[in-house]
């Protein structure tokens, strides 16, 4: 038997791809999954909340959230993008909340909702998922493709649609077919550091400026960082991190990071402190601090690794030690010694080369009938439900191109 369409991989971006492509006319549609479940990721996916996209609208503020992939990204989104991810959910009964961050989940807050409401949009729309189908190889035969599956099954098809995410078997069949594949790292990570004055600090979290140093190459990001027990996690991490992905894995996750605890130039910290100095002579530096947004546990880790007498007053602070204070809180480096464990989400930077694909079609240029759609492009995005943004939208063009074919 010979199906229209066969899509390896039952994800995200398969399960949109195949829902797309069946509604708009391809006759008969197969998932071939190589587990046992589908959808496995999405059901981990935002601690089990699924953040499945960003309510990010402006197209040109959206690309800026994908490291790689955001110029491909410009015309995919004006095809399908979160408008349209927030719609096509909604329509289909999972009622969807937006968050202060601009993160959108389930109201439910479960990601088995958005798990039932792609199945059942696959079943009812005649899509058929076979699950423990690992396909193993792809090769070209008259008017189509054959698959191989573990156990010795093949299958037939006119095109392929490669929805394998970041798993490596997914890029071996990408390269059989001649397609180059850009080296995967990860992305998405915390930094550890060696940094002792912050061991008591580990779960602070406020808003600051940072500074990344990669060999030579600098990265600046704001925004939310979290103290961990071995480093520095939180939104602006994470994000720098998928920035410098691929040249902080080239140089072993070694970097300097400086940190603005205020988020405020030494100028202005200088003429507080005076200020503060002045108001607050008698009273202890340890209790009293001029700056409401910093934590008071993160004001005395300064303090101590400044070596400040716990008893000194305002007043008796030296020119020094207020100068070496400024720097603590303004520039302050830590040096990264490697990559901390991941936060809620992470994916592979890398994947099949973009050059090599038609971005308005999501069709190989190498080889023609395969289409590609998800973590398997070297395309990847920030936390924030970019990652499954990327993945409807490229399932949604592929389905519907291939519809056209
Ligand atoms: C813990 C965690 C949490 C995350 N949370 C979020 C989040 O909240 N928001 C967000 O936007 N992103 C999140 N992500 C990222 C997001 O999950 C991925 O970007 C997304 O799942 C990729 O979808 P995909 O369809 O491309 O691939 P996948 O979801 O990985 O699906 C690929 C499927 O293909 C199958 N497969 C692979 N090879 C074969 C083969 N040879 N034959 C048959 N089947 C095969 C796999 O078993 C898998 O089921 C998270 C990632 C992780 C790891």
């Amino acid at each position: 038997m010979t199906s229209d369409l066969v899509i390896i991989g039952g994800g995200a971006s398969g399960f949109m791809g195949a829902i797309t492509a069946i509604t708009n006319g391809v006759r008969s549609v197969v998932i071939l999954e190589g587990t046992s479940k589908v959808l496995e990721k999405v059901k981990i996916s935002g601690g089990g909340r699924c953040n499945l996209t960003n309510s990010c609208v402006e197209i040109s503020n959206l690309v800026n959230n994908y490291p790689r992939g955001e110029k491909q990204l410009l015309g995919l989104f004006n095809r399908f993008s979160t408008t349209e991810t927030f719609d096509w959910f909604q329509k289909r009964g999972v009622s969807l909340k937006v968050e202060k961050d601009g993160r959108v989940f389930p109201c439910s807050d479960s990601s088995e909702d958005v798990i039932s409401c792609l199945t059942a949009a696959a079943k009812n729309s005649g899509v058929k998922v076979l699950t423990n189908s690992h396909v193993k190889q792809i090769s070209k035969i008259n008017g189509g493709f054959n698959l191989l599956v573990r156990g010795n099954n093949s299958f037939k098809a006119k095109n392929i649609l490669i929805c394998s995410g970041g798993h490596p078997s997914g890029r071996r069949l990408a390269k059989s077919l001649g397609h180059s594949i850009i080296q995967p790292v990860p992305s998405l990570f915390s930094f550890s550091t060696a940094e002792s004055s912050l061991s008591d600090c580990s779960g602070v979290a406020l808003d600051v400026q940072i500074k990344l140093k990669v060999n030579n190459k600098k990265y600046s990001g704001k925004g939310p960082i979290l103290i961990t027990h071995k480093g520095f996690s939180g939104p602006v991490i994470l994000r720098i991190s998928a920035f410098s992905a691929r040249n902080l894995y080239r140089n072993k996750y070694n970097c300097e990071l400086r940190i603005n605890w205020l988020c405020m130039h030494e100028n202005e910290v200088r003429l507080k402190l005076d200020l503060y100095k002045l108001e607050n002579a008698k009273k202890s530096i340890f209790n009293n601090k001029p700056f409401h947004s910093l934590p008071r546990r993160l004001w005395k880790s300064f303090l101590l690794s400044l070596n400040v007498d716990r008893q000194l007053k305002w007043a008796e602070l030296s020119k020094s030690e207020k100068e070496s204070l400024i720097k603590c809180l303004t520039m302050k480096t830590y040096l990264i010694k490697g990559r901390g464990p991941y936060g809620e989400e992470f994916v592979t930077a890398g994947g099949v080369s973009l050059k090599e694909i038609n971005f308005k079609t999501m069709e190989s240029k190498i080889c023609k009938g395969v289409f590609f759609a998800g973590e398997i492009l070297d395309i990847d995005g920030v936390t924030g439900g970019f990652n499954f943004q990327h993945c409807w939208t490229s399932g949604w063009v592929a389905g519907k191109s291939i519809s056209l074919s």
